[in-house]
Parts: C-alpha cells; sequence; structure tokens
C-alpha cells in the first residue's frame, strides 16, 4: 500500500492531536510502518531520524530489544489487574526503585502527564484541607506547559493551547519568569515572585514549575538558582513545591533528575514520557511521608485521597519502565571497531548519563554554525535539548512549519515550536545521525531566506 492510500482512509477516521486537521489538505500525514533505534520508517520505505523522541517520550530507540523483550515477559504473566485492593511485583520494583532514585516515600500511579499533573495539585490542596486550610489556588511560572486537561491547562501559560477556553478554567497566579539565564536576570524576576508571595501566599496550596526547560514553551531555559530561589520562597510561606519533570526527567537536561542540579528537594515530583523509554502510558506522582500522613487516619474521618484511574499501574507500562531503569543502572556504552554499542550486561564503558554528555557537548559544537544565518536569532542547550531560535517571524507566515516540510522531504523528523527548531533525539543516535540531524535543519532553516 502506498503513504498516499493509507492516508486517506487515515483522513476518513481519525482526528489527529494538535493539529488543525485542514492542514492535511496539502501537508501529508507519514503513515509509519515499523521503527528501529533512531529511525522510523514509512510504507514507501522512506526512513526518517526522530530527532524529538516522537514527543519526548523515547529515550533508547524505537524496538529496543531489551525493553521489548522485558514487556513481552510480562504479557505472559500478567497484562493487568486492578490496583486498589491488589498489587503485583512489577509495581512493588518500580516504586521501591523510584524512591531509591529520588529520596521519596511514597509513589501514585496514573497514566499520562496531564493526569500526573491533577493529582498533585488535588493532593496538595486536599493535604491543607485535611490540615484545615482551604487554599484554592496555584502559583505556576509564566510561559509554562503541564498539559492539555483543564486542571493541568489551568497551571499553564502557553496561549495558543489555552486561550480558547480560559472561561472554564480553575483560577491559577503567574509568575513572571526570568529573560534569560543571567545572574541579574534571576535576581529581578525572584523579587518579583516574593511579592506575589507575599501578596497571596495564603491561600495558595502549591507552586508547580517545569525544572530548568519549559520544553512546550519554547524551550525557555533557567538557571538552577531561578528554581532554588523558588524552592526557598515555598519554605518560606508555606507553599508546596511540584517539580513538573514529564518532559525533563530521566537524563534530558544532563542529570537523571533536573532538580538535582538545583539541589532541591521537591514535595511532589511528576514522572511520565521517558518513565517508560517511550513505549506505553505511564506515569506517577512521587511524593513524601509528610504529605501522605495528612491522609493517614480511620476511614470515618473522610481524609482519603479518593482519585483513581482504571488503568492504574499499569503491569505492561510498568514492565517497560523497569527496563528502562536496568539500562539506566546497568547500561554501558563501549567502542568496536568504530561503532558505540550500548548493552546492559557490560561491566565496563560509558554510563548512560556520561555516553549523553558526550553527545551533547558533540551536538553543541555543531550547532555553532547556525549563528552563522541571519535569521537565527539564539541557540541555546541544556544537556540532550537543544534549540535554535530563528527571528520573530510572524505566527501567520509558519515559518516552524516550512522547515518541519523541508525535515521530512530530507528524512529527518523535526517539529518546531513556532519559530524554533529543536533537536530532542533519543539517547542512542550516533555522530553521524546527528550530522543529518543538523544538516538537514541548518540547509531547512537557511532556504527560508532564498
Ligand atoms: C507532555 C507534558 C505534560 C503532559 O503529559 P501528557 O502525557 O501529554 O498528558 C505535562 N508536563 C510537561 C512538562 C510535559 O512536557
Amino acid at each position: 500500500m502506498k503513504n498516499s492510500e493509507i492516508m486517506e482512509i487515515d483522513l476518513k477516521y481519525n482526528w489527529h492531536p494538535c493539529t488543525q486537521m485542514k492542514d492535511h489538505e496539502y501537508l501529508p500525514i507519514i503513515p509509519i510502518k515499523k521503527a528501529k533505534g533512531i529511525w522510523l520508517e514509512d510504507f514507501e520505505g522512506k526512513k526518517y531520524i526522530d530527532a524529538i523522541s516522537s514527543w519526548w517520550v523515547n529515550l533508547f530507540g524505537h524496538s529496543n530489544k531489551y525493553i521489548n523483550n522485558n514487556i513481552k515477559k510480562q504479557l505472559e504473566i500478567l497484562e493487568h489487574v486492578i490496583f486498589a485492593g491488589f498489587t503485583h511485583k512489577g509495581a512493588i520494583k518500580l516504586s521501591e526503585r523510584l524512591c531509591k532514585l529520588t529520596g521519596f516515600d511514597k509513589v501514585f500511579y496514573a497514566d499520562n502527564g496531564s493526569s500526573a499533573v491533577e493529582i498533585a495539585l488535588k493532593m496538595s490542596f486536599h493535604y491543607w484541607k485535611n490540615k484545615g486550610k482551604i487554599k484554592p489556588l496555584f502559583f505556576s511560572l509564566q510561559n509554562s506547559y503541564h498539559g492539555e486537561t483543564i486542571g493541568a491547562l489551568s497551571v499553564g501559560d502557553v496561549g495558543l493551547y489555552k486561550d480558547t477556553y480560559k472561561e472554564i478554567l480553575i483560577k491559577n497566579i503567574t509568575i513572571p519568569i526570568p529573560e534569560n539565564k543571567s545572574e541579574e536576570e534571576t535576581q529581578k524576576a525572584l523579587i518579583k515572585a516574593r511579592e506575589i508571595f507575599e501578596k497571596y501566599h495564603k491561600d495558595v496550596s502549591s507552586l508547580i514549575i517545569e525544572p530548568l526547560v519549559q520544553c512546550a514553551g519554547y524551550m525557555k531555559m533557567h538557571s538552577t538558582e531561578f528554581i532554588k530561589g523558588l524552592k526557598k520562597l515555598c519554605n518560606e510561606f508555606g507553599i508546596h513545591f511540584i517539580a513538573d519533570e514529564i518532559a525533563v526527567g530521566f537524563g534530558r537536561t544532563g542529570s537523571m533528575f533536573a532538580c538535582e542540579q538545583a539541589d532541591v528537594k521537591p514535595d511532589f515530583m511528576l514522572l511520565s514520557k521517558g518513565l517508560t523509554g517511550g513505549y506505553l502510558p505511564l506515569s506517577v506522582v512521587l511524593t513524601t511521608d509528610e504529605i501522605y500522613s495528612a491522609f493517614y487516619c480511620d476511614y470515618t474521618e473522610l481524609k482519603a485521597f479518593l482519585h483513581s484511574h482504571s488503568y492504574t499501574a499499569n503491569p505492561l507500562g510498568i514492565a517497560a519502565a523497569n527496563a528502562t531503569l536496568d539500562i539506566f543502572e546497568n547500561g554501558k556504552w563501549k567502542e568496536e571497531n568504530g561503532e558505540w554499542k550500548l548493552r546492559v550486561e557490560e561491566k565496563e564503558g560509558l554510563s548512560v548519563l556520561e555516553f549523553n554528555k558526550k553527545t551533547s557537548k558533540y551536538i553543541w559544537e555543531n550547532i555553532q554554525k547556525f549563528k552563522d544565518l541571519k535569521n537565527v536569532k539564539e541557540i541555546r542547550q541544556t544537556g540532550m535539548i537543544s534549540a535554535i531560535e530563528m527571528i520573530d517571524y510572524p505566527w501567520q507566515k509558519r515559518m516552524g512549519l516550512k522547515v518541519y516540510e523541508y525535515g521530512l522531504k530530507n528524512g529527518v523528523l523535526l517539529r518546531p515550536l513556532g519559530n524554533i527548531i529543536y533537536f530532542m533525539p533519543p539517547y542512542i543516535i550516533q555522530q553521524e545521525e546527528i550530522d543529518k540531524m543538523i544538516n538537514v535543519a541548518y540547509e531547512g532553516i537557511k532556504a527560508l531566506n532564498d
């Protein structure tokens, strides 16, 4: 079957996410037949580098043998079971590992990032209520993104997704972010934040932030000092600190979790996306015994957290997550005949995070040339996230979309955010492939000048 035939049937039935469907009158939908490593392959045999890790979820490549095998093994034993009143081995193992890794005490499961955000907001509000305080507001950051469900959208600040629904959102207070990573801008933003904390803190349950990188917010990057400063304010004013590490967790920013770099310990940490290596929908809310204990009492006190999702702690998703953690814990990169290989049962070599450091350094060196393009304003990088900011083209011109089309024609899946072209590839990408990814983006941006 040809791509175009499949697209025709697709468009008859499917309504795609984050898409003006009319665009597909001229923009092709790419049906993917199979994928291996960083490569996607369509029905006509054309291959694309997945430079955005299929919306930031994939870490160790598509059809990863190790993760595949672990999911298959789990499938033969237990596909799913209710998680209220019942439990299973995978969930116990994963929770113990996550707690050891992060220093948290308790794990609450859900099945996508937005749900994890909703859970943390509800838990925080509910905690204060159980303590006899009604604190109905939340602090969140300017330019933030926390998902698309009503509560998550409410604490977000990307107008493109949010503005349409403003009449039905819950109330929150937005804290301005620094213009850039500089000490001066960071301090200015923290002074402003303090004023807002002073004014509203009595009515606010928690502050939710995306530490270090606001990914959907056009890859804006912040200093560790900004995070530290916000955490201090939360401590001083008695407000929970929620770290939404759904996009930045699991090595994306250089450390296993972004908060480690700022040396802060949140009250809640949210993980999804890379949690399963990009395989299956799963998310967790990590929290402390302090929070947990505010809900722990006789049933008749009616303080329990009665939130639930049908697929809570799905064993297949959890098998993928445990396999992903295995790779982080035991995986080693080794060079053999000029080729780098990642193996789980290897004793010597570079760890995943060490190899990422090497990869991001290589990407950084190779994106310097974008500065020579007259339509590029800035380049920036945090760990395995690199962004090229083009000049402020009017949004109606959709210049990013033109780079997207150029990328597809030339075998690279880029998915610009407005005027930002970014690279967020699976960690297994090799230098030759990085060269291709960067060169195609470079030529695509350069072509806009012609
Ligand atoms: C993707 C994302 C979410 C939402 O996760 P979904 O699984 O898409 O609902 C929330 N917060 C951040 C920072 C994200 O990048």
